[in-house]
């Protein structure tokens, strides 16, 4: 017998996948629009499954794999991290139209202006992209950084992350999977057996470990 427990969580992001290809011998009335490479949003839904490690007591010593409760990190980091984020690939060419504030003289990605995060994706420095608007603003006559558009400008930066891979639901639950796997290594006895992720109602992948 092998007991399987899971927990669900949701959030809203966006993302574009920036390679989609269609066979229009598969689509539906010959369908060619690359409508995944549009800026678009989903509310995602995933389920992370734990089971015992091998040799592991908690079963039959608690009644539990684990607490449920030992996921409320899981929800902490998709509420911080991505819940009402725009995902982009770091290699996706549009990151360099819409972020021209992260490019350096060569128009390659400065990642001085970036920050990296533990859980492998990037966010842009705040601090430094604030002090470039300002730098405009005194240099050049630039907004001020209290008008609507430079607030807008820093809430457009605020709600991106960089990922190194083209966001797609596959890329996605393998890389929280991964999240998963290495925070719950050091609770004993239970290990992540899998991730399963909607990004639509009708479209969902599992990926296992
Ligand atoms: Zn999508």
């Amino acid at each position: 017998m092998k007991t399987i427990i899971d927990k669900s969580f949701s959030f809203c992001y966006g993302h574009r996948v920036h390679n989609q290809r269609l066979d229009t011998n598969f689509t539906e009335s010959g369908d060619a629009c690359l409508a995944c490479r549009h800026l678009h949003g989903h509310e995602g839904l995933i389920k992370v499954f734990l089971e015992e490690e091998p040799g592991s007591t908690n079963l039959k010593d608690t009644g539990m794999v684990t607490d449920f409760k030992h996921l409320g990190w899981f929800k902490n980091f998709l509420d911080d991290t991505l819940d009402h984020k725009m995902i982009l690939d770091i290699k996706d060419p549009l990151v360099s139209e819409e972020l021209g504030w992260l490019l350096n003289h060569e128009a390659h990605l400065d990642f001085s202006l970036l920050h990296k995060m533990p859980e492998g994706f990037w966010v842009p420095d705040m601090t430094q992209i604030t002090q470039g608007i300002k730098t405009l603003q005194d240099g050049y006559g630039g907004p001020s950084v209290d008008s609507p558009k430079s607030k807008a400008i820093l809430e457009k930066y605020e709600g991106i992350i960089l990922v190194d891979f083209v966001p797609t639901s596959e890329n996605l639950s393998a890389w929280l999977l991964s999240v998963a796997q290495e925070k719950m290594k050091d609770l004993p006895g239970v290990k992540v057996q899998a991730v399963e992720y909607w990004e639509t109602p009708k479209s969902h992948c599992r990926v296992e470990a």
